[in-house]
């Protein structure tokens, strides 16, 4: 996970967890329908008889692993039964199941949504196991249950690659459906940019084929809209680019330049060529006597001389300054802070491998969208979190480029509205240290509040309708009507 992994410190550094206070609205909620019908051990098997993939259930050998998310504190979540289903015939007959026997229904890719809205108490269905990637004529077929190191390794077999994020773990459904920001965005666009068309299930059972001229409202919703509001996808049809060298580059700087930096990177990685992007990244470094603040940036041009013009903005050469030619496929593991089967989760379950080695967080995080530079008083007080709090294990915020390519998009072209916006903001709590995420989101709400990305979904955000989607709301609350109008898929941050 880049976003943190990338960091030399690597992996370890993420590792720290403990349950953090739920926050709420964290429990999915069921679609808003009749109490449950009682289901008894007689209809689940009836249902698993009708599947061609593998339904798990309380009691079985595999249902510890098969219940888990990738973040811990979601581990009390008991599903009654987790569909990994084998095609979109599958999908459809657990959604008949959930309809009939009235059972709140949770769909599940990479299991990474930051409030835990792809588990729940009735069917989990896991798209998992349709793990199939064809590409042809510059274009990937990619089923929807793929993780992005496996997207991300099949596609490189051919010299491809598709926009995608950094943690290898993530599920490609969940990242494309809320937008998809990653190293490669300013140059590609986001991963649903690159989306031509996907295959959803709806809650009537109808098995869609949307792109731009079939079902075309659906396709603009799957295109930034976020995961689990309007039907279960199924696969993916990706533009792909070429999976091209590319330079990877690490810059530290002492802890007292950190205003400057953070100023200098602000008017910097915005505008810089496409070719490169860069994220800032603040933490806490218990172990020395001062914060990090760190640069990490791919890009496909030597970077050297636009590194240059950040250091004379930053007044200050940075203290550590490492670029490495790579093969895209290396970039991408390290960005994702692994190498090998150290990307992989360890289980027996699709999604994962028995040696996988890559570990879960705490991930506990609040964000941001800046639409315009953070004024003199937000970066103070982002350099006051840090310098403050030194000696808390486990605390960050990382500054991730937007532009480029995500800005030469309309906002009302996709679901996705941010495409003005400069860069994302994350405040992070490894140790779900909740109380400084709500007190350093508060203090920089006033200076860049009022926009925030679905795929960093934050349960305790008030306005999230206008912070997610802005002026796409009103469309998107129409797509609901139309393709989900009794709320079938619902949780507590569900359209309409
Ligand atoms: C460590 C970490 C690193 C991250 N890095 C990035 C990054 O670099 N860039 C970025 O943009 N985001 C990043 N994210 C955020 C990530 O994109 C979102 O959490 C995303 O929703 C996760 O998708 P998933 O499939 O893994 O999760 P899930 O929890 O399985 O799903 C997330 C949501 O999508 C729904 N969903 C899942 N599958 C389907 C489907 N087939 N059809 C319909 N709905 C579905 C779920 O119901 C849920 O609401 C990161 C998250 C974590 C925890």
């Amino acid at each position: 996970m880049r976003r943190r992994g990338f960091l030399a410190a690597g992996v370890a550094a993420l590792v720290t967890g403990c349950v953090g206070d739920t926050p709420p609205g964290t429990a999915p909620t069921p679609a808003p329908t009749a109490p449950p019908a009682a289901t008894g051990p007689a209809d689940w098997r009836a249902l698993e008889r009708g599947l061609a993939g593998r339904l798990i259930r309380p009691g079985d050998e595999a249902y510890e692993e098969a219940r888990r998310l990738y973040i811990p504190r979601f581990d009390r979540i008991r599903p009654a039964g987790i569909a990994y289903c084998a095609g979109p015939e599958d999908v459809r007959e657990c959604i008949a199941f959930a309809r009939r026997r009235r059972l709140p229904l949770a769909v599940r890719c990479g299991g990474h949504g930051y409030a835990g809205w792809s588990t729940g108490t009735g069917l989990v269905i896991d798209v998992s196991a349709m793990d199939d990637v064809r590409t042809e004529d510059g274009r990937a077929v990619v089923g929807a249950g793929l993780r992005l190191i496996d997207l991300q390794e099949r596609l490189a077999e051919d010299g491809a690659a598709v926009p995608t994020g950094t943690c290898p773990t993530v599920g490609i459904a969940g990242l494309a459906l809320g937008g998809g920001l990653g190293v490669t965005a300013r140059r590609y666009g986001l991963t649903c940019d690159a989306l031509e068309a996907v295959q959803v299930v709806t809650a009537d059972g109808r098995i869609l084929e949307c792109d731009a001229r079939r079902e075309p409202d659906l396709f603009w919703a799957c295109r930034g809209g976020g995961g689990g509001n309007f039907g279960v996808a199924t696969s993916f049809v990706f533009r792909t680019y070429p999976a091209e060298e590319v330079f990877t580059c690490t810059l530290g700087w002492p802890w007292r330049h950190a205003a400057r930096v953070i100023a200098a990177w602000q008017s910097w990685a915005p505008n810089a060529p496409d070719e490169l992007w860069s994220s800032l990244r603040l933490a806490t470094e218990p172990s020395a006597a001062e914060p990090t603040l760190e640069l990490t940036g791919v890009s496909f041009d030597d970077p050297g001389p636009q590194l240059e013009r950040l250091a004379a903005a930053v007044r200050a050469d940075p203290s550590r300054r490492v670029v490495r030619r790579r093969p895209y496929l290396t970039a991408m593991r390290e960005m994702g802070g692994c190498s090998g089967e150290d990307c992989r989760r360890r289980g027996t379950l699709p999604g994962t491998r028995p040696d996988g080695r890559y570990p879960r967080t705490e991930y506990t995080a609040k964000s941001h969208v800046a639409l315009r530079p953070l004024p003199v008083p937000a970066i103070e007080t982002l350099v006051g979190a840090f310098t403050e709090g030194n000696r808390v294990t486990g605390r960050s915020v990382l500054l991730d480029a937007l532009g480029g390519a995500v800005g030469r998009v309309r906002p009302e072209d996709t679901a996705f509205p941010h495409r003005r916006g400069l860069f994302t903001v994350q405040y992070i709590a490894d140790t779900g240290d909740r109380r400084w995420l709500r007190r350093l989101h508060a203090a920089m709400e006033p200076h860049v509040g009022g926009a925030a990305y679905v795929n960093y979904a934050d349960p305790e955000l008030r306005d999230w309708r206008r912070a997610y989607y802005g002026a796409n709301y009103a469309r998107l609350a129409g797509v609901k009507r139309a393709y989900d109008p009794e709320r079938l898929f619902s949780f507590p941050q569900s359209i309409g």
